[in-house]
C-alpha cells in the first residue's frame, strides 16, 4: 500500500444523488458539488414534538445546515423518523446501529440516507437485505466506520503490529488503526459492489486527528466513494473545534471530503457554525455573513460579546452576501467598520452604526438602563440591516 499511497493521486468522487427519486428537495453529494454541511440531532426522537422538531430543523437549514441525522435506535424511532421525513423538508439520515431491521423500515420513508456501521450490524445477509432495499427505494447508503467499532480481527491485527516509530505518519509494514478503518470500509464495499450499488459515501472516523486524516487520505487515494469527513468524539466546544479544524483543513485542502460534520459535545447549531465556518476559510462555501468580532477589553463601549451572542443566528439566518463588523471601542471599531459592509462599535457612552464606511447612525446611551440600551441598539441595528 505504501508505493500506491505516495504515487497514486486523490480520486474524484463519484456523484449520489441523495433522497431518491420522489423526495422534493435533492441533493448531489460528491463530484464538483458544493460539500454538504450535516449535523446531528441531539435528542430521542420518541417524546418530542415532531412539529417542533420541524421548526428547529428549517432554523437549521437557514444557518446553513444541509443534511441533519438522527439516531434510531429502536422501532418507535423509526416510526418517528418516517412521520419526521413527511413533515420537513431538510434531507434526514437514519442512523442505524445493530439492527437492520430498522434500517429496513426507515428507508419507507424515503430519506436522504441511511448510514449503517459494518462493525455491528450483523452478518453479510443483512448488510444485503439493507442494500436490496436501497436499491428499491433509491436510498443512498453510508458505511459508517468508527475506530471504537471496528470487527475484532482488524482490532486483533492493530494489537499484533509493531508499532509505528515516532513521527511516522504512515509506513506499509505497520498496521494502524487507520489502516484497520479503510479495510474495515473497503470490505464492506466489497458486499455492495456484488450488488453493483454505486450509491455508497464512506466515512471512516477516529478520534485522534492524525488517525482521521492518514485513513481518509489512504482511501480517497483508492476509491471514488464520497467520504463523509468528521473526528469522532472530538470533545467539547473548544477542542472540539480545533482537532476538526486541523484535519478537515488538511483534508479539504486536498479536495478530500464531499461532507462534513463537527462533531461536538455542544448544539447542532454550534455545530453547524463551527461547519460553515471551516468550509468558508477552506475555500468551499462562499456568500452569506462573514462576522468579525473583536474579544472585548477594559476600554469597551459596548459589551460586543452580548450583542454577538444574541445576533449571531439572526445574522446566520440572513440571506445576505455581506461583512458584519463589531467593535467593542474606537481602536479598531471605526477602521474595522468602515471595511464591512456594516459595522457597529462602542464610542464611550455612545454606539456608532457604519454603513460602507459611512456613520449612519449614533446613539447616546448615557443614563440608559441595561435593558434600555439593549432594545435602542438592537433596534437601529436591525434597521440599518434591513436597509442593506
Ligand atoms: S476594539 Fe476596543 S474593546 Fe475591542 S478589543 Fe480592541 S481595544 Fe478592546
Amino acid at each position: 500500500m505504501s508505493e500506491q499511497f505516495k504515487t497514486s493521486k486523490i480520486k474524484k468522487p463519484r456523484t449520489i444523488i441523495l433522497g431518491g427519486k420522489e423526495q422534493v428537495k435533492r441533493l448531489k453529494l460528491g463530484g464538483d458539488n458544493p460539500v454538504l454541511l450535516q449535523t446531528m440531532w441531539k435528542e430521542p426522537l420518541p417524546g418530542n414534538n415532531l412539529d417542533d422538531i420541524a421548526k428547529r430543523l428549517a432554523e437549521l437549514q437557514m444557518i446553513g445546515c444541509d443534511i441533519v441525522r438522527f439516531a434510531v435506535p429502536d422501532m418507535e424511532s423509526a416510526e418517528e423518523f418516517i412521520k419526521l421525513t413527511k413533515k420537513t423538508e431538510m434531507p434526514l439520515v437514519a442512523d442505524i446501529h445493530f439492527n437492520h431491521k430498522l434500517a429496513l423500515r426507515c428507508m419507507d420513508g424515503l430519506p436522504a440516507k441511511i448510514r449503517i456501521n459494518p462493525g455491528n450490524i450483523g452478518s453479510k445477509e443483512k448488510t444485503e437485505a439493507v442494500i436490496k432495499k436501497a436499491i428499491d427505494t433509491n436510498t443512498a447508503i453510508r458505511i459508517g466506520v468508527n475506530s471504537g467499532s471496528l470487527p475484532g480481527d482488524l482490532k486483533r491485527k492493530i494489537m499484533q503490529a509493531p508499532m509505528l516509530k515516532k513521527n511516522t505518519e504512515f509506513s506499509s509494514q505497520v498496521y494502524t488503526r487507520a489502516s484497520a478503518l479503510v479495510e474495515a470500509a473497503t470490505r464492506e464495499l466489497e458486499i455492495f459492489d456484488k450488488f453493483n450499488f454505486k450509491d455508497a459515501a464512506v466515512s471512516m472516523k477516529a478520534s485522534t486527528v492524525k488517525e482521521t486524516i492518514l485513513a481518509n487520505e489512504i482511501f480517497a487515494r483508492q476509491f471514488e466513494n464520497p467520504l463523509h469527513l468528521g473526528v469522532t468524539e472530538a470533545g467539547p466546544l473548544i477542542s472540539g473545534i480545533v482537532k476538526t479544524t486541523i484535519a478537515f483543513d488538511r483534508l479539504l485542502s486536498k479536495n478530500i471530503g464531499s461532507t462534513i460534520r463537527v462533531s461536538l459535545s455542544d448544539s447542532c447549531e454550534n455545530e453547524v457554525i463551527a461547519g460553515r465556518e471551516i468550509l468558508t476559510e477552506c475555500g468551499k462555501r462562499s456568500g452569506g455573513i462573514r462576522l468579525v468580532s473583536c474579544p472585548r477589553c477594559g476600554r469597551k463601549g459596548f459589551d460586543v460579546q452580548a450583542f454577538v451572542k444574541r445576533w449571531q443566528l439572526k445574522l446566520f439566518a440572513e440571506n445576505k452576501n455581506i461583512s458584519v463588523a463589531v467593535m467593542g471601542c474606537v481602536v479598531n471599531g471605526p477602521g474595522e467598520g468602515k471595511h464591512a459592509d456594516i459595522g457597529i462599535t462602542g464610542a464611550e457612552d455612545s454606539v456608532i452604526i457604519f454603513k460602507h464606511g459611512k456613520v449612519t447612525t449614533k446613539l447616546n446611551l448615557k443614563d440608559l438602563n441595561d435593558e434600555e440600551k439593549i432594545k435602542l441598539v438592537d433596534a437601529a441595528f436591525e434597521k440599518e440591516l434591513n436597509s442593506l
